[in-house]
This record gives C-alpha cells, structure tokens and sequence, in this order.
C-alpha cells in the first residue's frame, strides 16, 4: 500500500506561502512547494496587516505611558459630580 500524507497540499486548493511567511513555523513543503498548513491563502491573511497565526512576527506594540498629576486628576473628578 501506498504511503499517502494526510493533506495533499498541491491539489489546487492551497495557495503557495507569500515572502512574508518566510521563517513561519506553519509552512510545509511539498514537492518543493511551500504552503501553510493554516491557511488556504496565505496571501489573504497579510493584506490587513500581520498573519495572526505567524510563528516567526507579531505587531509591535507600543505602551504609552501616561503620566497623571494626582491633584489635577482629583480636581477634574470633582468637577465631574
Ligand atoms: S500561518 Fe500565516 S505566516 Fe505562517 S505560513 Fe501560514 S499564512 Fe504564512
């Protein structure tokens, strides 16, 4: 018997990674094509911004922090009431 694998990636329904997928952890290769084993396009999941399945990058994430006069703070409650 034949040894089959799972999911036949090159069946057409699986698009080819994109460059920016290159170092992801998802990719697969067969017959020396690489897809993602996620996502049937991998392209698709990089228009909006970053893969939210990605191994290898994620969004950079900047805290701001904001400093608070405690005084001031108090006095813009109290005008609140
Ligand atoms: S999970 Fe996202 S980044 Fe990784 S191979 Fe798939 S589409 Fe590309």
């Amino acid at each position: 018997m034949k040894n089959q694998a799972a999911v036949n990636y090159n069946d057409g329904r699986f698009q080819p990674v994109t460059e920016k997928c290159e170092g992801c952890g998802r990719i697969v290769e067969q017959e020396e094509v690489q897809y993602c084993k996620s996502f049937l396009y991998p392209d698709a999941k990089w228009k909006l911004g970053f893969c939210n399945m990605a191994t290898h990058a994620k969004p950079e994430i900047n805290i701001i922090k904001v400093r608070i006069n405690p005084l001031k703070a108090a006095k813009r409650a109290s005008k609140r009431k």
